[in-house]
């Protein structure tokens, strides 16, 4: 066997595609799995979308394109980005990636070596802290637990900065709560950043369409415009328009980062997909009453999955505001012996029960850097919500059941 690096024998695959594999693997084996594991909207992309990709391979444009992405998905972004945050953001503060998730790995990649912190507060999307510790950086875990609505305040926000911080992680709709920050919550953080000129913001804002009360999670750049010079805000097709398999997402910055970003891109993809870019501008361009009907949809998949989890002993459910995630605490699950004796200490043990007793896959708490809890995505068929839900209900009414027995 080829012997590895170790920075790559070191790395954890995604926990949520690791989850997903397993769903896979197990249907494969001929079990039925109600599976709530992936983040990635069951809906199909829009047919005005499909349409424009089928119009650009026709059309022959079907080749490399710029490293930073066509100039008419820049220009598009750009022109979204200043219509929607009142940001000036031309062209060139625009690179394209092939998905968000690329776009973050080439920030942190080109940004941070050893010895370089950056501030993530927990619960996170999996995959931030394992690309800063890929770089050779150190993740600074900064928790925001359920009292604090699982938010950063600025003061864990002022005690975690050192001088080697080099970027704080925003990420709001947050996966894997779905909360998100009011102007004032981000005008307190924006004050405490002003007094810390060396760290920049990350602000991963790939869930920013999908909310499900009031008004849409606004963004530290348009609440804090001044901060805008040392932010990168980071999103993408693929959750809005449920364009996960194109592969486009898109990072908004100053000049200099951007051309560093685009340099490596130059030395790593070239260039995303020509025919993905061409489809992400009908998204960006075209009618956005796609994402309207997407979120009525999803905000009814939400209620019934919380009326339904509710009645689950044990868990405690709160209703997200944005994306698709339900993530309910089953402290109240730890300590008890399942059905066939066995204890469940972690929320990870409650995921695998789960799975065993109620045929659902969820992905555990741990995984997102704050247990115990577990994440259910509701970007799944009614169908799976009902029997799913159904089924986790009696497994951990089993639980209690079998306390008094
Ligand atoms: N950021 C967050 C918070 C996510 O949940 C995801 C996808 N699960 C991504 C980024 C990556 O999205 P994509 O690469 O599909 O654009």
């Amino acid at each position: 066997m080829l012997k590895l690096a170790e920075r790559v024998i070191m790395l954890k695959p995604s926990a949520s595609i690791a989850a997903k594999k397993m769903v896979t693997e197990l249907e494969a084996a001929g079990r039925t799995i109600l599976d709530f594991t992936i983040g990635e909207p069951d809906l199909p992309t829009p047919p005005h979308i499909v349409e424009a990709a089928i119009s650009a391979m026709r059309n022959g444009d079907t080749h490399y394109t710029a490293s930073a992405g066509t100039p008419a998905l820049r220009e598009a972004v750009a022109r979204k980005v200043a219509r929607e945050k009142g940001l000036a953001c031309k062209a060139e503060n625009v690179v394209i990636g092939c998905g968000a998730k690329q776009l973050i790995y080439e920030a942190f990649a080109t940004t941070v070596e050893a010895s370089v912190e950056v501030i993530v507060p927990a619960p996170y999307w999996v995959s931030y802290p394992d690309i800063v510790g890929l770089q050779g950086g150190r993740p600074v875990i900064v928790t925001a637990d359920a009292e604090d609505d699982f938010k950063l305040t600025p003061a864990a926000l002022e005690a975690a900065i050192t001088p080697a911080t080099r970027w704080l992680v925003l990420n709001a709709p947050n996966n894997p709560t779905g909360v998100f920050y009011s102007r004032e919550e981000l005008t307190a953080l924006a004050g405490v950043l002003r007094r810390y000129p060396h760290v920049w913001i990350m602000t991963d804002e790939i869930y920013e369409n999908l909310f499900y009360e009031g008004e849409r999670s606004p963004s530290i750049v348009e609440v804090a415009p001044d901060l805008a010079e040392r932010s990168l805000l980071i999103s993408g097709v693929s959750k809005a328009y449920a364009m996960t398999g194109w592969r486009v997402g898109y990072a908004v910055g100053p000049k200099p980062l951007i051309d560093a970003m685009t340099k490596l891109l130059s030395q790593s993809t070239t260039c995303p997909s020509s025919i993905s870019q061409a489809a992400a501008v009908a998204a960006l361009d075209g009618d956005q009453s796609c994402i309207d009907e997407a979120t009525a949809l999803y905000r009814k998949r939400r209620d019934r999955m919380v009326e339904l989890l509710k009645q689950a002993p044990g868990l405690e459910v709160r209703a997200p505001s944005g994306a698709f995630y339900l993530y309910p605490c089953v402290a109240g699950l730890i300590g008890k012996t399942t059905p066939a004796g066995k204890v469940l200490k972690s929320d990870t043990d409650v995921a695998l029960y789960l799975l065993e007793a109620a045929n659902v896959a969820v992905v555990d708490g741990s995984a997102y850097g704050l247990s115990p809890y577990i994440r259910f995505s509701f970007a799944t068929g009614m169908e799976t919500i009902e029997q799913g839900c159904v089924n986790v209900v009696t497994a951990c009414g089993a639980l209690f059941a079998n306390e008094t027995r």
